[in-house]
């Protein structure tokens, strides 16, 4: 560990204060006399690391008391080697400010309000390096305990500019985070006080190895032909025993791609004709379902074959790693690039790729990458069944070679597809990933199994014991915009919604609460702070349907997904009066109007039309109880009606996003609510079964929106 001195010499020279001190090595303490009262003396030396606990850190001493309580120090401190005594920086909030070498995601910048309030409450932001000012600013906000920075109860805030400018020294372009070999840093505390701040306690461990390779984010390959081969091998389907590699053949022939068996010894495979060896055939793409043991032996013939796909588990997931690096050599050794291997392989209808069965669904502009071949079957199945059309699938299993973070390069120059959903559980390409979503320039969803069993990693320092864990993603996805969502459900739904609406640009506006917001606070004057209706140039979110607790609970719902539903204007009451609304309840957002068997169709159109013309509301979400059309009979007609009267309004208003919430839809008869959605996709809207999905989707919109 390097001397508290010297990281806090490292701090001067970036330009953060730290307190005027001297170093003494003997006992020789006349150069206390410069420093002004009162004053602070410290011990360091090997083995010294939380120098409080160790008895090694006094405050409050008059330059008289130093030699004796350094002569104590020295009895009572072991491995003392010598003291640092520094002026006493007036009281103020404690922060901590520190950076760690996450093995995953690479430098990380954390920040939290300083010792009991880190420790006990774990109040502290994340951001992955570097971070921007708008980032270090939410970061800041983004805390409980923010209040106590921006001013409380009549108490001064601090300069929360100064915190700013240190994270951004730390952490920011440029910052301590590209000349430091993390390792590990800390300031803790940093205190701020109104005037500024002072560092008063800094920590380096210089990382014990070498930290691991930058990010390769060059050029990623052309993914074309392993969306779109010209032809297709299959590797392991059996003449005697049906096995995987048959029931791919299967799909395969029923997609129609051109296709070649390759089998030791037969002329054909289930009536596809056969090769012995990949060798010689002429192919973009090669699906290897044979023993582990095997695989390397196949993928070393893979000779022009510009695509492999690993099928096979019993890879380093079943630790055996050395299997794994051996078929990694062997698709070098080929010049064919290896997805997988413990994966399912690639979907695109337009490419006639697949691995599921049931035919082919219809292309589209949706694409997903997934480190489960399982999940990526389920998202494409349910996904189709409510109206996703995908551009291109892929999974990726153990990513030994073909990496998520290489495939969303691609992606985000592909012109087919849209949007992206990814479903991941490690971050071992955490960097990489990192830099490949900043510059995604379509909307991102992300889906992460596992983060509950992220946080196990031990480490030296708060800041280390603090990163550790799942949270780091959530800062991944604020730091690029992308929406981290927590259930597949949410997955499909927030797809379905960038499907419907990505091309309605009329946010933005962003869930995340900025306390600050509250209080007045210094830092969210700027306004490009996220959580607040800018100058309420749009409403956010209206929500418009029947019943009053429904609607009483939207409002609860959509406030936790950060969706603000702005009032309606003043101006515009009068004009609902007299279609008739608030008579029974009150004229608010959410808006109550009878949506039913017995009310007309139109009701809700003209009551949306006649808002937005007051003031714009990006999203308009209606919903509507379907068992209240089925309670008296089977008749379908007046809630298909309703239907069709709400995609006349998406077509009359392209400006915003109308999304349909179908409540208590298990009421109706089968077939009636795909019979909805699809009357209301040919208006390109999207339906959701619950408003909790709803709101996590419109939220997901709202981040992506564009001005
Ligand atoms: P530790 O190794 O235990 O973290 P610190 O150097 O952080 O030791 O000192 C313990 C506490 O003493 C700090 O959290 C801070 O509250 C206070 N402190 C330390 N140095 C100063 C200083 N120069 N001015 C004011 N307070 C200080
Ligand atoms: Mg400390």
């Amino acid at each position: 560990m390097v001397a508290e001195h010297e990281a806090k010499a490292l701090l001067r020279e970036a330009g953060v204060p730290v307190p005027r001190g001297v170093v003494v090595r003997g006992m020789d303490f006349g150069p206390v006399m410069d420093l002004r009262e009162p004053l602070v003396l410290k011990a360091y030396g090997p083995g010294i690391v939380h120098k409080s606990e160790a008895g090694a850190v006094v405050l409050g001493l008059r330059r008289a008391d130093v030699p004796a309580e350094a002569a104590r120090m020295l009895a009572e401190v072991v491995g003392t080697e010598g003291f640092l005594i520094e002026e006493q920086a007036s009281a103020g909030v404690e922060l901590i400010v520190g950076l760690v070498h996450d093995p995953g995601f690479g430098p990380v910048l954390l920040a939290g309000l300083g010792g009991v309030w880190a420790e006990t409450l774990r109040d502290t932001a994340l951001g992955l390096c570097p971070i921007s000012e708008g980032d270090a600013r939410r970061m800041l906000g983004s805390l409980r305990g923010s209040p106590v920075l921006y001013g409380l109860r009549g108490r001064p805030g601090v300069d929360v500019d100064a915190v700013v400018k240190l994270l951004m020294t730390v952490g920011g372009a440029g910052g301590l985070w590209e000349r430091l070999e993390l390792g590990e840093f800390e300031i803790n505390p940093v205190i701020a006080t109104e005037s500024g701040i002072v560092a008063v306690d800094a920590r380096y461990l210089p990382a014990a190895d070498a930290a691991p390779e930058a990010a390769d984010s060059g050029e990623p390959a052309d993914f074309g032909p392993l969306f779109e081969p010209r032809a297709v091998a299959v590797v392991g389907a059996s003449t005697s025993r049906p096995n995987f590699g048959n029931m791919f053949l299967e799909f395969y022939k029923a997609a129609g791609v051109p296709l070649v068996a390759v089998h030791p010894e037969a002329r054909e495979v289930g009536g596809v004709p056969a090769v012995p060896s990949l060798a010689t055939a002429d192919v973009d793409y090669a699906l290897v379902a044979v023993p582990a043991e095997r695989c390397a032996e196949v993928v070393r013939q893979a000779i022009g074959v510009p695509y492999v796909q690993v099928m096979s588990g019993g890879f380093g997931e079943a630790g055996r790693p050395e299997l794994e690096q051996e078929l990694v050599a062997a698709a070098r050794a080929a010049g064919t690039r290896l997805l997988g291997p413990n994966c399912m392989g690639v979907y695109c209808p337009r490419g006639r790729q697949t691995f599921v069965g049931g035919g082919l669904g219809p292309a589209g502009t949706v694409a997903l990458i997934s480190q489960s071949g399982g999940l990526a079957g389920e998202v494409i199945k349910v996904g189709e069944r409510r109206g996703l059309a995908f551009s291109r699938v892929v999974t990726v299993g153990n990513a030994a070679d073909v990496t998520p973070a290489e495939l969303l390069r691609w992606l985000s120059t592909d012109p087919e597809t849209r949007a992206v959903g990814l479903y991941l559980e490690d971050p071992r390409d955490g960097r990489a990933l990192y830099e490949a979503l900043a510059a995604a320039p379509m909307p991102v969803v992300l889906l992460v199994g596992g983060r509950s069993a992220q946080g196990q990693r031990a480490a030296a320092s708060h800041t280390g014991g603090l990163v550790s864990d799942g949270r780091i993603w959530q800062a991944l996805a604020d730091q690029t915009g992308a929406t981290l969502v927590t259930s597949q459900d949410d997955l499909i739904g927030v797809l379905a919604f960038f499907q419907a609406h990505g091309t309605r640009t009329t946010g933005p506006y962003d869930g995340t609460a900025v306390p600050g917001d509250q209080v007045g606070a210094p830092g969210a004057a700027s306004g490009d702070e996220p959580g607040s209706l800018r100058a309420a140039s749009h409403g956010g979110a209206l929500v418009i349907g029947p019943s009053g607790g429904a609607s009483v609970l939207a409002a609860d719902v959509f406030d936790r997904a950060g969706v603000p539903l702005g009032p309606l204007p003043d101006s515009v009451l009068g004009e609902l009066r007299r279609l008739g609304l608030g008579a029974g309840s009150s004229l608010a957002n959410p808006l109550e109007v009878p949506v039913g068997p017995r009310s007309g169709p139109d009701l809700v159109r003209r009551a949306v039309e006649v808002i937005v013309r007051h003031l714009p509301y990006p999203d308009v979400v209606a919903h509507v109880n379907v068992q209240s059309f089925f309670t008296y009979g089977t008749r379908a007609e007046p809630l298909f009606e309703y239907a069709r009267a709400l995609a006349a309004t998406q077509d009359a208003l392209p400006g915003i996003r109308v999304t349909l919430v179908t409540r208590n839809g298990e009421c109706a008869p089968p077939g009636v609510e795909d019979e909805v959605r699809a009357i209301v996709a040919a208006a390109g809207i999207p339906v959701y079964r619950s408003m909790e999905a709803a709101s996590v989707a419109v939220a997901a919109g709202g981040r992506n929106g564009t001005a």
